[in-house]
C-alpha cells in the first residue's frame, strides 16, 4: 500500500527518499500509459477540489489535467465569484468545501504554514499548492524529477539557485527535497538582501553543502543545474525596493556564451525579465519540459494520496 495514502502533503521535508524515487518512477509509468490511452481509470469515481486563493497557472492547471488524465473529476473553487468577497473567512470556506466530501483538496493560500494550521480541521487530504513565501512542495517534486530525468541522477550534483531566495517558496522546497539525496552542493546566488532565509539553512544544515554568493559568473562552470527564479514583486512591502532590485540579475544568451560549460537551465515560471526568451533555443533550456513534467509527477502524487 502507498505510504502516502490519505496523507496531507504540506512540506518537502516530510518525504522519505524512497517515496520520492517511487513517485519519479510512477510519473514515468503514468506518462507512458497516458500517451498510449489518453485517459486512465485509476481515479474513477474520485473528486479533487482545487482551491487557489492566490493566482496560479501551472500548479492549478497541471493538478486539474493530472486528475482528469487519471480518470477522476475536478471541482474548482472560483475565488472571484465566491463569498470571500462578502467577508467569509478562508477557514469557513474550506470547511464548507470539505463538507461536500472531496477525496483530495489542493490548496494555495498566502499565509505561511496555513495548510498545517487547518489540516486538522479538514477531513480530505490536503496538498499544499504554495503557502505564501514558505513552501511549494509539489514544485520541488517536479523540479527534482526534471533533474533526475535530464541528468540521470540526483546524488553528487551541484545546483545553483538564483534570484529571489528570500520571498520565493520554490528555493526553500527545492533545497529541502535535494537534502534527501547524497553529496549535494547548492550555491545560493542572490544579492545579500534577497539571500536564502535562515530557517531554510537550519533545515538543511549537515545534509547539504551550501555556499552563498552574489554573482553567478564565478560559479557557473561548477554547476550541473542553474535554477533561476523571478523577483516576487507581490511580496515586497516597499515597491521602491522592487524597482531598485529589478534587473539586478539576468540570464541571456550573450551572457551564457562567455562560459565553456553551460549547465541545464531551469525556472519554475512565470519568468519576467530575469530569463531572456532568447535562451529558449539552447539545448540546455529545460523550463518548458519542467512545467510539463509537473503534470506527470502530480498525477503520481494524486494516485498515491488517493491510494488507487
Ligand atoms: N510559480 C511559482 C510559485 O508559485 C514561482 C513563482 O511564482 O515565481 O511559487
Amino acid at each position: 500500500m502507498s505510504s502516502l495514502k490519505g496523507k496531507d502533503i504540506i512540506s518537502a521535508l516530510q518525504f522519505e527518499r524512497a517515496e520520492v524515487e517511487g513517485l519519479f518512477r510512477l510519473a514515468d509509468q503514468l506518462r507512458k500509459e497516458i500517451s498510449e490511452k489518453g485517459v486512465l481509470d485509476y481515479a474513477k469515481g474520485k473528486v479533487m477540489a482545487t482551491v487557489f486563493l492566490e493566482p496560479s497557472t501551472r500548479t492549478k492547471l497541471s493538478f486539474q489535467f493530472a486528475m482528469v488524465r487519471l480518470g477522476g473529476e475536478v471541482i474548482d473553487f472560483e475565488v472571484s465569484a465566491s463569498s470571500l468577497a462578502k467577508g467569509e473567512t478562508d477557514i469557513d470556506t474550506l470547511k464548507i468545501i470539505d463538507g461536500y466530501d472531496p477525496d483530495v483538496m489542493v490548496l494555495r493560500q498566502k499565509k505561511p504554514h496555513f495548510p498545517e494550521e487547518i489540516a486538522g480541521m479538514i477531513k480530505a487530504p490536503i496538498i499544499n499548492g504554495g503557502d505564501g513565501p514558505n513552501e511549494h512542495p509539489t514544485q520541488a517534486l517536479l523540479d527534482v524529477y526534471t533533474i533526475w530525468r535530464e541528468l540521470g541522477k540526483v546524488d553528487g550534483l551541484t545546483i545553483g539557485i538564483m534570484g529571489d531566495l528570500k520571498y520565493g517558496r520554490t528555493p526553500s522546497s527545492l533545497s529541502y527535497l535535494l537534502s534527501k539525496f547524497n553529496d549535494i552542493t547548492i550555491y545560493y546566488i542572490a544579492p545579500d538582501v534577497l539571500q536564502i532565509r535562515e530557517e531554510v539553512l537550519k533545515n538543511i544544515e549537515g545534509k547539504v553543502t551550501y555556499h552563498q554568493v552574489n554573482d553567478v559568473s564565478g560559479v557557473m562552470e561548477k554547476l550541473d543545474v542553474l535554477y533561476v527564479t523571478r523577483l516576487q514583486k507581490e511580496r515586497f512591502k516597499d515597491p521602491s525596493e522592487y524597482e531598485r532590485l529589478k534587473g539586478s540579475y539576468k540570464i541571456d544568451k550573450e551572457f551564457l556564451s562567455k562560459f565553456k560549460r553551460i549547465p541545464i537551465i531551469m525556472h519554475p515560471l512565470p519568468r519576467v525579465w530575469e530569463l531572456d526568451p532568447g535562451v529558449d533555443e539552447l539545448p540546455q533550456a529545460k523550463y518548458f519540459e519542467q512545467a510539463k513534467n509537473g503534470m506527470y509527477i502530480r498525477a503520481a502524487l494524486i494516485k498515491e494520496v488517493l491510494g488507487v
